[in-house]
Parts: structure tokens; sequence; C-alpha cells
């Protein structure tokens, strides 16, 4: 059962212009997101094109029920109500922006990105942090522990902690650097001081969508329900803050002090057309315990993960932000979203709408897809060098990082998720 439908239909074309051939948001996408702009509330939308359409201006072409989900500035009602009211809605949206029937009265709706002003989809209840990209923990793993990177459990268990869901927001949002205990090597005591190894994670996040029960764990089968939608996420890293910190307990202040995520909501129905089969395990891993094991043939993700750096001297200079990393790093997901979210709530814990689960870090198995610079610099010890000519083994003050993803397919109208951006801000001492 493949779920799709007209809404994917690539033949399919919008009346808003812009939106065909559109490189994140054409007709086929329909991300829904929270905006504001020229003195309104905030009000949820639909980006389409260069657009974004107001649906509360166009409250009068939606069914009553949806209404009064719509009406709310956060997204949390809309997650709540699962996946066939989200399917009759997307298909309610395709049908408005397609036909071009309501192109005269919708119109009206319509708001100019560049002139809105986004914030985060819904409130977040919860954010937890998963690990579940091989090639990162492998190479993160190694420059601890050479001869065996991986630890015992990692084939066995999705490794997860508890992040913070108070300091989770908005792309756009500038990264203050944040200030802890470091201890250096060569230090007999550690130190209090602005972080020296400030790092990006090019991570996907989950948008929870209907929650289940404390006490009734989600089945394999059923997690793909629960997931509402995805975004980018970046979970900013003090790397000298968590090496001091993180035993025995796990990340603590070195990630809590922001987490960005791009702000629309792409919906899992919108990358339908883009899922594919998991990569086989390598003969020698374990098979997924029972309650992990997912029937579902096309389980993974088909996504082109980017992140490109500008420091405040190329953007003055007039030079394009530099790639640092791009490739399918959805790939190198071990685990999939649906084992992700089973596991969860595997022990009886209760999932909420609008909760936010990420990935971890997704690097690629190739030097040209890591997805932080940790990696990217081996620890430190290899600063790469930017077109200005300055060196970078960590974010510098000015710094901006900017998060894209993008789904291709044979045969689909590609889609993407817009943009995860933020920049390095410095403290004063
Ligand atoms: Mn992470």
């Amino acid at each position: 059962m493949s779920g799709l439908d007209e809404t994917h239909d690539p033949r399919r074309t919008s009346w808003v212009e812009s939106a065909n051939g559109h490189r994140d948001f054409p007709v086929q996408n329909l991300p829904l997101g929270v905006f504001s702009a020229d003195g309104t509330s905030r009000r949820i939308g639909v980006a389409i094109g260069d657009f974004i359409l107001d649906l509360t201006a166009a409250e009068d072409f939606l069914d009553e029920e949806w209404r009064e989900d719509l009406a709310h500035p956060v997204l949390n009602a809309w997650l709540a109500r699962g996946p066939a009211a989200h399917g009759q809605l997307r298909q309610r949206l395709s049908e408005l922006l397609s036909d071009e029937r309501y192109q005269n009265d919708l119109d009206l709706c319509l708001i100019g990105q560049s002139e809105a002003t986004m914030h985060l989809p819904c409130i977040v209840g919860d954010y937890t942090d998963f690990y579940v990209g091989i090639h990162h923990a492998t190479n993160v793993g190694r420059q601890f522990r050479p001869d065996q990177p991986l630890l015992p459990n990692y084939k066995y268990v999705p490794i997860g902690y508890h992040g913070r869901a108070s300091s989770v927001r908005v792309s756009g949002e500038p990264v203050i650097r944040p200030q802890g205990q470091r201890k250096p090597p060569e230090a007999v005591v550690p130190e209090y001081g602005p972080s020296r190894r400030l790092d990006y994670e090019l991570e996907l996040g989950m948008w929870i969508g209907r929650g289940n029960r404390l006490g009734d764990p989600i089945p394999i089968g059923e997690a793909g329900d629960h997931i509402a939608g995805y975004c980018l996420l970046n979970d900013w890293s003090a790397r000298d803050l968590q090496a001091w910190e993180y035993q025995p307990l796990g990340p603590f202040l070195a990630k809590n002090f922001l987490t960005s995520v791009s702000p629309w909501v792409v919906t899992a129905d919108a990358l339908l057309p883009f899922r594919r089969a998991q990569p086989p395990r390598p003969e020698d891993d374990p098979q997924p315990l029972d309650y992990l094991r997912d029937e579902d043939p096309q389980p993974a993700l088909g996504l082109s993960l980017e992140a490109s750096l500008s420091s405040e001297r190329m953007r003055e200079a007039g030079q394009p932000p530099h790639r640092l990393s791009r490739g399918e790093a959805s790939a190198a997901m071990y685990w999939t979203a649906a084992q992700i979210v089973t596991h969860h709530s595997s022990n009886g814990c209760n999932l909420q709408p609008g909760d936010l689960i990420g990935t971890g870090t997704l690097s690629t198995d190739s030097d040209d897809g890591l997805g932080s610079l940790l990696e990217i610099s081996r620890g430190g010890k290899q600063p790469i060098t930017l077109p200005s000519g300055e060196t970078r083994s960590f974010l510098e003050d000015g710094d901006e990082l900017v998060l894209t993803a993008r789904a291709d397919a044979e045969g689909a109208v590609g889609i993407g998720f817009g943009e995860c951006r933020g920049m390095i801000v410095g403290v004063s001492t």
C-alpha cells in the first residue's frame, strides 16, 4: 500500500506560479507552519512557492471541524488529529491551490514568505534526541575508543537521551555562545568560560502527531501513524563542556542551551513518494528484537541533507556559503523513524502531540557527508580552510550555519524542507 494519491501527482500544478518548479514548496509538498506578518497575530499557514496561504483568512474554504484546529496559533490540535484527518486536510489544500476556480478568492489570502516571520510550529511538550546515525556514532566513538567505536548495546537498542523543550527554537534564533565548565586535558582543575569547541549537529526532527496513553506501548506496525511530520534539527553542541560533564549520565548543559528546528512541518504524507527500503544490515549484525522488527517494506526516507557555513568575513566579501557536507545521510539511520517511536514508548512512556524527536547526527560513510565539525575536523586536529582563507575547527562568533534537506525520486516532483539557520553570537565576558 503506497498511499500515493492525486496530491502526489507530478502533473499537478498550482495557480500560484512560483510554486511550479519551486525548489522546496511545489503543490506536492504543502507543509504547515506558524507565521505572523505585518501586525497580524500568529496564524497557521501552508507554504506554497514563495508564498504562505493564510488558513485563518481562507477558513471559509475549509470544513467546520478544521476551522477550530486552525484557529489556534500552534499546530498541536492539528497534530493530535492523526493520519486520516491529516490526509483529508492535505487533499483539500491540494485542491484549493491547484484548481484555478479558487484563485480569485484565495489570492487575497497569500502572504509573501519574505514578509512573514516564522515561529515554532507547536508547543513542544518534550524533546528527545536519539543517536541512530551509525557513521556518526562510529566516527565519534573512534575518537574516544579506537578499538571499539560502537558500544555493545548500539546494535540492539536505539540510544537516546531526554533533551530540553524550553530551548527548542525556530530557525533564525541567534546562537548565544554557551558558557560552562571545561577542563582542557593539560589542566588540573576545570574552569568556567565561553565554549571554545562550539559545534552543530545535522539531524532530522520528527513531530509526534497522535500520542499514546501512559503504560500503552506503540507497536511497530502502528508507529508510522504517530509521526505527523518532519523538520531539520540542529542540536548545537559545546564539545568541551560535553567532554567534561557527560559521564556518567550523558548530555546536559553542553546541549540544552539551544536546539534549532526548521519552521515547516513537512508531513509524512508529502514524503510518501520518497520512501525506500532500508539498506540491509551487515550479515554479522544482530536482527532487531521482535518488538522492533519492522515489516514495512519501505521504512526509510530518501533525503539528501546539506550543511553550509559562512563566516562574517565571507559575507562581507560577498562569498557564497561554503558547503560543509552533502549526502544521503538518512540512509545512515541504523534505526528507522518507526523503530525510534516504538522504542521510546516500549516501556510505556507516553508520547504527546507536539513532542519533538531528533534522529541524532546523520553523517554518511564518506568524508564529504559528515554532519558535525567534530567529525570534519577530526576532533579539532584537522581544521578546514574556508574560501576566505580562514580556518575552522569549531564555530567562531559571526559564523552562520544553514541546514537544508531535499527529497527526490523518479516519477515524483521533488520537495524540500526550507532552511534551518543560526548565527553564532559571542558572549561579553
Ligand atoms: Mn544530537
